[in-house]
């Protein structure tokens, strides 16, 4: 581990590497492109792609990729090699400006939504040169952008980096008015990566995992989270092994990799790396995600990034933590030792709950997915409400100012442990809050709401977007406010008396929180097609076209995507399920019946009292033929589905779930009655308790 720094990011092609093999004019003008977003001169594009060649060959690479992250959630590349025939049958390495600027991939198989035809082939890469290329498996991958033939977008990068601008530009109006001379400021972002690990080979025996990502159906092992001995524990040798090997190869990617901890549910862990600008950030987590699955396998591992692997336990979402720093290394959510009094501060946090507290339907839109669904609203992660915990101390500056009252809060005093040999520990501002969606972590916002396999692109451009309005509308009043300071008071009194209503520190997991909200006027959408719903509300739609990050038809694109995968995976579940119930649970239980009823028999015949087995051959039996109804249910259900992504979607989630949940229902009942040996799928104890 001495080596760590020689390791950082010895296979991205960092500004460091840039500075010390670019031409300084081509370095200088590239400099220029990302920090300013000019556009890039063509010749500088190929000193650039010369330098990245010659370094990506002496690391030994011999292909290259335009990198992207189209609407499948995924990361997708197409490889092609440097070789360039020369006369005379020899080959040279080469690499050109054009090739790095721009890809074609033929972008008909990738979902537009409706966008595009699939005979419209055309699409088109642009490289990002605000997000370093990077060596990946002998191959260098160039982070690009991708829109179809007539420009409208198809990926998660795209509208991203267009939010990230509409903020800035807001963002900076609003500190010229506090005379500040930050030029750019960033939404900073650090995802808290959830996933499970388990045994590769108790994954390759169960088609579900495999298909699906999730169990549909396994009885709850005997023992599960209740004890709270999994989450800090300490983490077996295994595991440990495949962590530290995991932190080395982000590391080499140039991903700080930070925290590595042991999760509340058994088998489930969390890496957390240090926060980056919010491209950077998801680019970075797109990539975590693929290591991860890459590291686990060297190590006799799956890891599962489903948000819900296994019922009765808790599932995996992914924190984003967000927060605005400016070019002048301020973070604009920081509160200081007098937040009452930092007028800067409170605007800022102002923005962020009026955009919160106007836009929830699109934050709840932005983590909307068959998977998560069975995560938002359970009893371990935040509810499909959208609210804000700020804290005791901010409660009191926000309910101060809204009264016009004074703040009387004083400082936190330090927390005395009462132990004479331990130090006097300083307090936070606020306490932490799990069952919030959306929590004020002292100089962040944490939304807890993403999935632990999602893009956070999506959370991040609506977020983004959200706060970008709430600064406009914020500027344009103060710009002609005769008096810019009393403006500033008047402006965060009204608004935070306005969307006061976002603001809860309560128990989110509670059923008196839902009727409270419901008396609120919060939303609450339970399901992913009636969230989807809501995406291109009017409002909606003017707020991505005043800020130029989506245009309608982009929009409505999305949706369909959207809706589409939801249907698609809720039937390929449904499909495996009855799979698994006739080809694998059912033999096994009537085998196991018969075999009982045999035995049994023979018994009897011998004038041996077998009552209590011949009870379980019946109760198998019956449990069995119930399973076959349900199943039977299922399958009608799953027949009966509309073709369309619209319609479907919410027949999948009001039928077609509530049947596999029957079926899910007599197959557990069932795993509990029937032989280990008989039983066809390693079960949750296998799965979660290993050694
Ligand atoms: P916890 O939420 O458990 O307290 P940390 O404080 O370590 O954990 O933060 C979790 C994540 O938040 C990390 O990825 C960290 O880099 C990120 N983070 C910390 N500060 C900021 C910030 N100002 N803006 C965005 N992300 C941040
Ligand atoms: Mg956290």
């Amino acid at each position: 581990m001495s080596k760590v720094p020689e390791l950082f990011g010895s296979m991205v092609f960092s500004g460091s590497v840039m500075r010390d093999r670019l031409p300084q004019a081509a370095w200088h003008s590239l400099q220029k492109t990302i920090q300013e977003g000019t556009p890039l001169d063509p010749a500088v594009a190929d000193a650039v792609a010369a330098a990245m060649k010659d370094w990506a060959v002496s690391k030994g690479a011999t292909h290259f990729t335009h990198w992207f992250q189209p609407m499948t959630g995924i990361t997708a590349e197409k490889h092609d090699s440097f070789l360039h025939p020369v006369a005379g049958g020899g080959v040279l390495m080469e690499f050109s400006g054009k090739e790095l600027v721009k890809g074609e991939p033929d972008a008909s198989s990738f979902p537009s939504g409706g966008l595009r035809a699939t005979f419209e082939a055309r699409g088109y890469t642009a490289w990002d040169p605000t997000s370093y290329a990077f060596i990946k498996d002998e191959t260098l991958c160039i982070p690009t952008a991708f829109c179809s033939y007539t420009g409208e977008v198809l990926d998660k990068k795209t509208p991203l980096l267009r939010s990230m601008d509409a903020l800035s530009r807001q963002a900076c109006r609003i500190l010229a008015l506090l005379g500040s001379p930050a030029k750019r400021v960033n939404a900073a972002v650090g995802p808290e990566q959830e996933y499970f690990l388990i045994n590769k080979a108790d994954y390759a025996r169960r088609p579900d995992l495999l298909l699906t990502g999730r169990t549909l159906l396994g009885a709850p092992a005997p023992k599960g989270q209740e004890l709270e001995d999994h989450y800090f524990g300490s983490i077996r040798p295994r595991v440990k092994a495949f962590m530290a090997d995991l932190d080395e190869e982000l590391w080499k990617l140039g991903i700080c990799a930070k925290t590595e901890h042991n999760e509340v549910a058994p088998a489930q862990h969390e890496m957390a790396p240090i926060f980056a600008t919010a491209n950077i950030a998801t680019d970075a987590n797109q990539l975590a995600m693929e290591v991860m699955k890459k590291v686990a396998d060297r190590h006799g591992f799956a890891c599962l990034l489903h948000e819900k692997p296994f019922a009765g336990v808790n599932g995996s979402g992914k924190h984003n933590n967000w927060s605005l720093c400016t070019d002048t290394g301020e973070n604009l959510l920081e509160p200081g030792t007098t937040p009452a009094e930092n007028t800067q501060f409170l605007l800022f946090l102002t923005a962020v709950i009026k955009a919160v507290d106007d836009y929830q339907d699109l934050l709840r839109i932005s983590v909307a997915s068959a998977g998560n669904d069975h995560r938002l609203g359970a009893n371990e992660a935040p509810p499909a409400i959208v609210s804000i915990f700020v804290g005791g101390e901010l409660q009191g500056v926000v309910d101060a100012l809204v009264s016009g009252r004074p703040f009387a809060g004083a400082a936190q005093p330090d927390l005395d442990t009462g132990a004479v040999v331990l130090p006097n520990i300083p307090k936070d501002n606020s306490d932490r809050n799990r069952t919030s969606p959306f929590a004020f972590t002292g100089n962040k916002f944490e939304f807890r709401m993403p999935g632990s396999s999602f893009n956070i692109a999506c959370t991040n451009l609506m977020l983004n977007t959200a706060v970008a309005e709430a600064l406009r509308l914020f500027a344009d009043e103060l710009e002609s406010a005769p008096n810019p300071e009393r403006g500033m008071a008047d402006l965060i009194r009204r608004e935070l008396a306005a969307h006061r209503r976002i603001l809860f520190n309560g128990n989110g997991y509670s059923a008196e929180w839902e009727a409270e909200a419901a008396r609120r006027g919060l939303a609450n959408y339970r399901t992913t097609p009636e969230a989807l719903a809501h995406y291109t509300d009017e409002k909606n739609v003017r707020l991505f076209a005043q800020h130029g990050v989506l245009t309608l038809s982009e929009m409505r694109s999305r949706q369909q995507i959207c809706l589409g995968e939801y249907a698609k995976a809720v039937r390929i579940e449904a499909l495996t399920l009855l799979d698994l119930v006739h080809r694998w649970v059912a033999p096994a239980c009537i085998g196991y019946s018969r075999e009982l009823a045999e035995g049994v028999a023979a018994k009897k015949a011998l004038g041996i009292e077998a009552e209590e087995e011949q009870g379980l051959a019946a109760l198998i039996t019956a449990h069995t033929g119930a399973l076959l109804a349900a199943a039977r249910g299922l399958a009608q259900t799953v027949q009966a589905l509309p073709g369309g992504p619209a319609a479907a979607a919410p027949r999948c989630a009001g039928e077609v779930l509530p049947a596999m949940a029957a079926v899910r229902a007599q197959a557990d009942c069932l795993e509990g009655m029937v032989s280990k040996e008989r039983w066809p799928l390693p079960g949750y104890t296998d799965l979660l308790f290993y050694a």
